[in-house]
């Protein structure tokens, strides 16, 4: 089999919640997120996204996604898209870095790999782990007491899981982990994510002012050692993020024990064969994970949930569903919140159609 055209259209998801903020200010109202599509010989057509939370997130933007794959394409036209390990080698090859720009190809081939063998992308990650997966609500940052409320509103939909964005101020930071917490019943958890926006010695100050509260700490500051300085002084269990981006700091941080949580994303990593060998070497290691992307729709959210459901429960500490966040629904199939937990599709592939009227022409095509 054999890849004869790379395809990619742009769609704009705008968010139910309107704006989404986070640490330092910064924020998206409508994400520009790319669905890459590659065609073979044999009639199959596999379909990925990537979809950056915009430009100052991880070295990643929107633009980028599309420039990538037309410097990239060209060199995957011939290739075998189920060779996944040789296809990833021509990738890293043909263009150093950049893992996100490779992402969207590479869930697109794993979506051919399934449709050619008959298979959901679960179960060739690994296997199917229960009915479904737990998923988490991730809280823009706002003041202390409309963050209680929210997290009170999607308590009362189902979700037992809750991620807050904080990295402001810090003396409102600990009001609001301190107002949240106030929300809790037991068996909730509540993740206070940083997102690299405190100093260092603010971080261990808030942590100090919050040691009481059952509350994990993400990515407080922006270096590793940073991190590394703040995890060692205070009794949080620890989630390292946005520092964690290749096999060589996931061991480093290991061997460090820097943290007992880590958030892979699929774009962070660079598709889901490297976001596979990462999670398998976590599962050996005992090490929790938290597995995402950035943000996108239903494509995004069906890789996400392959990935997910094929992870040992007691170390998928959670997992997301964009598709809910956001207004514009881009596939058939893909996975739909209940009671917040989801299941990948059992369809082979990803196991979505994407509804090609609402993508709108293809900006990208390589042949
Ligand atoms: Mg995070």
């Amino acid at each position: 089999m054999k890849i004869t055209r790379i395809f990619a259209h742009r769609v704009d998801l705008p968010l139910h919640e309107v704006t989404y903020k986070w640490s330092g200010g910064k924020s998206v109202t409508v994400f520009d997120s790319t669905i890459v599509g590659v065609e073979t010989d044999s009639g199959f057509i596999g379909y990925g996204e990537v979809c950056p939370l915009g430009p100052f997130y991880l070295p990643a933007y929107a633009k980028g996604v599309r420039a990538g794959l037309r410097e990239l394409g060209p060199h995957l036209l011939g290739e075998d898209p189920r060779q996944l390990g040789k296809l990833n080698r021509t990738m890293d090859a043909a263009l150093i870095g950049h893992p996100y720009v490779k992402s969207g190809v590479d869930i697109a081939c794993w979506d051919i790999l399934g449709q050619a063998t008959g298979l959901p992308v679960c179960e060739l990650l690994g296997g199917r782990y229960g009915e479904d997966v737990h998923l988490y609500r991730a809280i823009s940052q706002e003041s202390p007491e409309h963050m209680a409320a929210k997290v009170a509103g999607y308590r009362a939909e189902g979700y037992r899981r809750f991620q807050l964005k904080v990295g402001g101020d810090p003396d409102v930071d600990i009001a609001r982990i301190k107002a949240v917490a106030a929300e809790l019943q037991p068996g909730d958890r509540l993740v206070a994510d940083a997102n690299t926006g405190w100093v260092q010695h603010e971080a261990i100050r808030i942590a100090k002012a919050v040691q009481d509260v059952d509350v994990y700490i993400e990515q407080p500051c922006r270096t590793y050692e940073e991190c590394l300085a703040v995890r060692r002084q205070i009794p949080h269990p620890f989630v390292l993020d946005e520092n964690i981006d290749d096999l060589g700091i996931l061991l480093r941080a290991k061997a460090d024990l820097a943290m007992d949580v880590v958030n892979l994303k699929i774009s962070k990593l660079g598709g889901l064969t490297k976001i596979k060998q990462a999670r398998d070497l976590c599962v050996s290691m005992g090490i929790g994970m938290t597995l995402e992307d950035s943000w996108g729709g239903d494509i995004a959210t069906a890789a996400i949930a392959h990935l997910a459901h094929s992870t040992p429960t007691e170390l998928l500490f959670s997992t997301t569903d964009f598709n809910s966040y956001v207004t514009v629904s881009t596939a058939d199939g893909a996975p739909q919140r209940v009671n917040s937990r989801m299941a990948a599709p059992r369809a082979p592939g990803l196991g979505v159609r994407p509804k090609l009227d609402v993508l709108g022409p293809r900006e990208v095509v390589v042949e």
